[in-house]
Parts: structure tokens; C-alpha cells; sequence
């Protein structure tokens, strides 16, 4: 067995799965707020950080309030999709995450992107996000750590919003 190779016996339980997830603040000190979040997900059973975007200064799209400091996270992990969406759900909460109205500036939101190959449309959840090919918030971090996941041609169109990267991470 090469090294890649994982075996799975019945006692391993489900096989792991590669999972993006899409991280954006833009209310208190959102910079720390997001390096907060990426360190959280070693953190969380079943589940492990594999690569990380820099970090991302962009406008609001679809949002209010003032810039937003934006990253992607891949991550491996054994949960089912709708497991890994609970577990992003209270990393908001933990950073004090309020939904006063649609679209308000928010302390942190996490989105979960893609599920392996993985179709989800349930009313929870849908997967791959639904508006992620339209926001270069999420198709720039995410080119970064996995080029073969985003076209040219979906790069191009959100090419007139603007996004800047921070040098240091
Ligand atoms: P938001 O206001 O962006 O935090 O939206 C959160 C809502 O979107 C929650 O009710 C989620 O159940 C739902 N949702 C649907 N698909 C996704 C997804 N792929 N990632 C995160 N939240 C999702």
C-alpha cells in the first residue's frame, strides 16, 4: 500500500473528505477575528486544517458596512456535511455572531463552499455554495489553495470587484 492509500475497514468508520470553507469579518477587529477562526479548526474533532489562503481585504458584496477581511480554509475532515455546517455555525456564535437584519455587517461568517464531490440542496444546507462562483472574495482565496477548483472564466468575471491581498498571514 502506498502512502497515500488509506485503508478503510468497517472499525475506521466514514472515509475522510476534502471540504472548503469560505471565512469573512467585517465588524470589531475582524482581522484577528478570521486568524481566530482558521486556528479554531484544528481544534474540532474529526476534523483537520490542510491549507489556508492568505488573508483578503474586499468591499462589501451583497453586504453592508465597512471592508471586509476574507480567507479559505481546506480542511479533511470525517463529519457529514451537515456536522461540519453545525460546527462553522458555533465558531460564529463563539465569535459573538448576530443577525440583526439581512445582510448586516457580521463578526465572522463561515461558509461551507464544497463537500469532496459532494450535491447538498436540503433547507439547511447547499453545496457547492450556491453564489460562490460570483464573489471574488471567495474564487481569489480559494485559486490560491486549490487552482484546479476555479476556471478563468469565473475569475474573470468578478475581476471589477475589488480584493487585495495582506501580505503577511
Ligand atoms: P449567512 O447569513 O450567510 O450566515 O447564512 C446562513 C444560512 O445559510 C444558514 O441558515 C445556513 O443553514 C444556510 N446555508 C445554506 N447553504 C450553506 C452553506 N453552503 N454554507 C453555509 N451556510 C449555508
Amino acid at each position: 500500500m502506498t502512502q497515500q492509500q488509506v485503508s478503510t475497514t468497517p472499525e475506521d468508520g466514514p472515509a475522510p473528505v476534502l471540504a472548503y470553507v469560505a471565512l469573512g469579518a467585517n465588524l470589531g477587529d475582524a482581522r484577528q477575528t478570521v486568524l481566530w477562526a482558521i486556528s479554531q479548526f484544528d481544534g474540532l474533532a474529526d476534523v483537520e486544517l490542510v491549507a489556508r489562503s492568505h488573508l483578503y481585504r474586499t468591499e462589501p458584496v451583497d453586504a453592508s458596512g465597512p471592508d471586509f477581511i476574507n480567507a479559505v480554509v481546506a480542511v479533511m475532515t470525517r463529519l457529514s456535511a451537515h456536522a461540519l455546517l453545525h460546527q462553522l455555525q458555533h465558531l460564529e456564535q463563539l465569535a459573538g455572531r448576530q443577525r440583526p437584519y439581512r445582510h448586516a455587517p457580521r463578526t465572522l461568517d463561515l461558509d461551507l463552499l464544497t463537500f469532496g464531490e459532494g450535491r447538498i440542496d436540503s433547507p439547511r444546507l447547499s453545496v457547492p455554495h450556491p453564489r460562490m462562483g460570483e464573489r471574488a472574495f471567495v474564487l481569489v482565496p480559494l485559486a490560491e489553495i486549490a487552482p484546479d477548483l476555479v476556471g478563468r472564466a469565473p475569475l474573470a468575471r468578478v475581476q471589477g470587484q475589488k480584493i487585495s491581498r495582506i501580505q503577511t498571514f
